[in-house]
């Protein structure tokens, strides 16, 4: 899909497609330097992080182990409670293992930071964060992440796994959705 086949649901593109892939290449480069010599598993949390996660594994020079958790925020409306459930865990035992969690975005920062809180009482080697996208007017809580894609404003965007009601996921870029859309 690209920006022709949209229509006029999206106002415009906010991250192209060449400056995603050129982004993943560098925090790619700064992962394998940071990591080499070590065991990594990257984690990543479904279902917004599956291209972040498929484009970054494959830009890494290193072996790496990858899984998977889904969680849901309580809560109604697009509002994150920062209560949070896991609707799939991860198939792995992290204890003594260095684990960096791969993510699509973080808005209020309320369901990453409920994420690390519950893998870190698991016992990891390491513990770090990876997200292509920040919005850092709309941060609620203070978290440390190591690698960040692009500080976007404080807009709902889609593509590049980010969904609205599940479309647009499979975007290659990043978009802002059109008002008539949400109405
Ligand atoms: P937080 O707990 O940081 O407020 O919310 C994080 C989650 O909310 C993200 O993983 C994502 O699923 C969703 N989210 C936050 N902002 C956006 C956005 O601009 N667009 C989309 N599609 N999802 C978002
Ligand atoms: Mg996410
Ligand atoms: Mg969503």
């Amino acid at each position: 899909m690209d920006v022709n086949d949209m229509g006029t649901d999206l106002t415009k593109v906010l991250v192209t497609q060449e400056e995603i892939q050129a982004k993943i290449e560098e925090i790619a480069a700064e992962i394998d330097r940071e990591y080499e010599g070590k065991d990594l598993l990257l984690v990543g949390v479904l279902k917004g992080a599956v291209m972040v996660m498929a484009d970054l594994a494959r830009a890494l020079h290193s072996p790496v182990k990858m899984d998977w958790m889904a969680v849901s925020s309580y809560g109604s409306g697009t509002q994150s409670s920062g209560v949070v459930r896991i609707l799939k865990d991860l198939d792995t035992d992290i204890a003594g293992k260095h684990v960096l969690v791969v993510e699509d975005i973080i808005d209020s920062g309320l369901t990453l930071s409920w994420l690390l809180s519950n893998l870190s009482s698991r016992g990891p080697a390491s513990l770090r964060v990876a997200t292509l996208l920040r919005k850092p007017e709309a941060a609620k809580v203070d978290i440390d992440v190591q690698h960040v894609g692009f500080d976007i404003p404080n807009e709902f965007v889609v593509g590049y796994g980010l969904d609205y009601a599940e479309r647009y996921r499979n975007l290659p870029f990043i978009g802002t959705l059109a008002e008539h859309v949400y109405a």
